[in-house]
């Protein structure tokens, strides 16, 4: 399984990064976690552009979701339109607000490019993939996800707070993808998103192979957010996530 981060900015593109996007490659199938803004062209220096075959969106916040639009365009209008339905697996009232968002009424919708199937809490198979949703610490309806193939295995925090559940997502999985958005202070609200030294503590207690800090915000000091992860206690290989950054886990 190769894991490519598209986009690790986190609530807005970057200067260096798109906002939240990684593609899940193995066996010739290309998933997406997330499709945050700015990401649909940074993915076009990993894949072709018709190349996505299933889509997974952890929440609907425009960080995570708002490209779908513009792959709309793509995959109805291209020039050797129509292509095959992509399924898009997201809360079940995506269908309604990626239109809202589009500017289409709900019907079609955007129902000539996807499929939208709804996320609940548990196990199913998309194409060699294994995907596990759970319920994560965030405002909205938010998945956290554990992706397994060719007996590899990643996890995606999406956005939470603490969260017992993105430890048992994340358990014993070669790679975590965890957000780190915030800097400590005091007064950080909770339910919303963790710190360095948090997404350390949650990759400590899961035993994961390594850590790859993400949802990074760029109005944060980048150094502060690994420094204040290093003290988090865990042990493993502990980076920043970098949009082209590629994790072969074969
Ligand atoms: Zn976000
Ligand atoms: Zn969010």
């Amino acid at each position: 399984m190769k894991v490519t981060i598209v986009g690790c900015s986190g609530s807005y593109p970057g200067p260096d990064s798109p906002a939240s996007c990684y593609l899940i490659e193995a066996d010739g199938f290309r998933m997406l976690l997330d499709f945050g803004s700015g990401s649909l062209g940074a993915l076009q220096r990993h894949i072709g552009l018709y190349d996505v075959d299933a889509i997974c969106l952890t929440h609907l916040h425009a960080d995570h979701c708002l490209d779908v639009c513009g792959y709309h365009v793509v995959r109805t209008y291209g020039p050797a339109a129509p292509y095959p339905i992509v399924p898009i697996y997201a809360p079940a009232d995506a269908p309604r607000r990626l239109a809202a968002a589009y500017g289409m009424p709900d019907e079609p919708g955007l129902e000539t490019a996807f499929d939208f199937v709804p996320l609940e809490p548990g196990s199913f198979e998309i194409g060699p993939f294994s995907l596990t949703a759970g319920l994560v610490n965030h405002p909205v309806e938010a998945y956290g996800f554990r992706v397994t193939g060719d007996g590899r295995s990643v996890a995606y925090s999406g956005d939470t707070g603490e969260s017992n559940e993105l430890v048992k997502l994340a358990a014993g999985a070669d790679l975590l993808l965890c957000e780190a958005s915030f800097v400590e202070r005091p007064g950080l609200p909770p339910g919303l998103h963790l710190t360095g030294r948090q997404a350390a503590e949650h990759a400590a207690k899961a035993d994961v192979g390594r850590l790859v800090l993400t949802h990074l915000v760029p109005w944060n000091d980048q150094a502060t957010v690994l420094r204040e992860a290093s003290e988090g206690g865990f042990g493993g290989p502990l980076e920043l996530a970098r949009s082209g950054a590629v994790y072969d886990l074969a």
